[in-house]
């Protein structure tokens, strides 16, 4: 994928320039149509793989500029899933929203996001990485009144997320990303059938794939939700002795000002770790020492070659200038960490 050491990434989402879509808000409506949406979309990602590039990001991501949001954007290109036809679900236990309903078989009758792939291919010599939903987080987003089981309605979704991915990956992406936030709420059903799910989206591609699982955007519900959580968050306990056995190559968590003990990054070891250095919930930019010192704490449970530096989740609902210099010190960060890392290779060749 990339020989640099501790490659730097991001999860997924930037903010959208003003003139796109309105700022800091999820689901946040379009200002452009037709024929000008989808040059400011374009436009909009340019911006993106020129700021990720300029700020030293080393795996380029299209920053989620041509989606409205990360689940639902996808599923309303499929079809069998009725927009209009809304009911009021919870979504992962945590708070209500307006959903379409599941009335028909689910199919993706034309690739999804594989043309704005290519457009990011174009933009750019460095890797590229394409985020696409879970299963079990896309089901979690809707009412489903066809399959009426939540494993055969993932199940659907992971054949077409696999049709998706093999076009993506034929359109040049080196790494696919799976969001699964659920997996963190959910453990009896990801026991079950949820990583089969997952591993059933990622059959057969020969570019990285990536598992995302986090505790969430920055927004009110999801805080409210850590705050019940206590001073140790276990959540990934439950997952990460499923995924280390699971065909999946690399786990991204969160962990900078979260509460997740560090130490169970020993579960996945093997896996690469995609290690989120830099809080979404917060407007305060790291410093790059304090970057630093979160990988270098990693660093005692996945090996350096392993490591790759990122976010805690996607930034979108951030300020944009936030959000662009919180990719500057990541990659200030993780320069120490690099440094560090060569500094003691050549005293150990001594
Ligand atoms: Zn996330």
């Amino acid at each position: 994928m990339t020989n640099t050491l501790l490659p730097t990434s991001i999860v997924g989402s930037l903010p959208k320039p003003s003139w796109l879509a309105r700022p800091e808000v999820l689901w946040s409506p379009w200002e452009l149509e037709g024929a000008t949406l989808a040059e400011g979309k374009h436009d909009a990602l340019r911006a993106a793989v020129h700021e990720q590039s300029r700020r030293g990001i080393d795996i380029v991501s299209d920053g989620e500029q041509t989606r409205q949001h990360f689940v639902t954007t996808f599923i309303e290109h499929l079809d069998g899933v009725d927009f209009e036809n809304r009911e009021t679900v919870r979504i992962r236990d945590r708070y209500d929203a307006s959903v379409p309903t599941v009335v028909g078989a689910v199919s993706r009758r034309r690739p999804v996001f594989v043309d704005d792939a290519a457009f990011l291919r174009r933009q750019t010599d460095q890797p590229i990485k394409w985020a696409l939903p879970g299963p079990m987080t896309m089901i979690d987003t809707l009412s489903d009144r066809h399959y009426r089981s939540r494993e055969k309605l993932a199940w659907e979704f992971a054949i077409i997320l696999n049709q998706e991915a093999r076009e993506l990956e034929a359109a040049g992406v080196d790494i696919i990303q799976f969001d699964e936030p659920a997996f963190n709420v959910f453990f009896d059903e990801m026991k079950d059938w949820g990583i089969a799910a997952l591993e059933r989206a990622a059959e057969g591609l020969r570019a990285e794939t990536v598992v995302h699982i986090c505790y969430g955007y920055g927004i009110e519900a999801n805080n409210a939700w850590k705050a019940t959580l206590g001073s140790e968050w276990r959540q990934y306990e439950e997952s990460f002795p499923l995924l280390q056995r699971s065909t999946i190559d690399v786990v991204s968590l969160e962990s900078h000002h979260s509460h997740v003990p560090l130490d169970l990054i020993e579960l996945i070891r093997g896996k690469k770790v995609m290690l989120g250095a830099i809080d979404v919930a917060g407007h305060d930019v790291e410093t790059p020492e304090e970057v630093a010192d979160t990988l270098r704490r990693a660093l005692e449970f996945v090996d350096a070659d392993k490591l790759i530096p990122s976010t805690n989740c996607g930034m979108a609902p951030l300020p944009r200038q936030v959000a662009f210099d919180k990719l500057s010190a990541l990659a200030a960060g993780t320069g120490i960490v690099r440094a560090e890392l060569a500094g003691s290779a050549v005293a150990t060749v001594r």
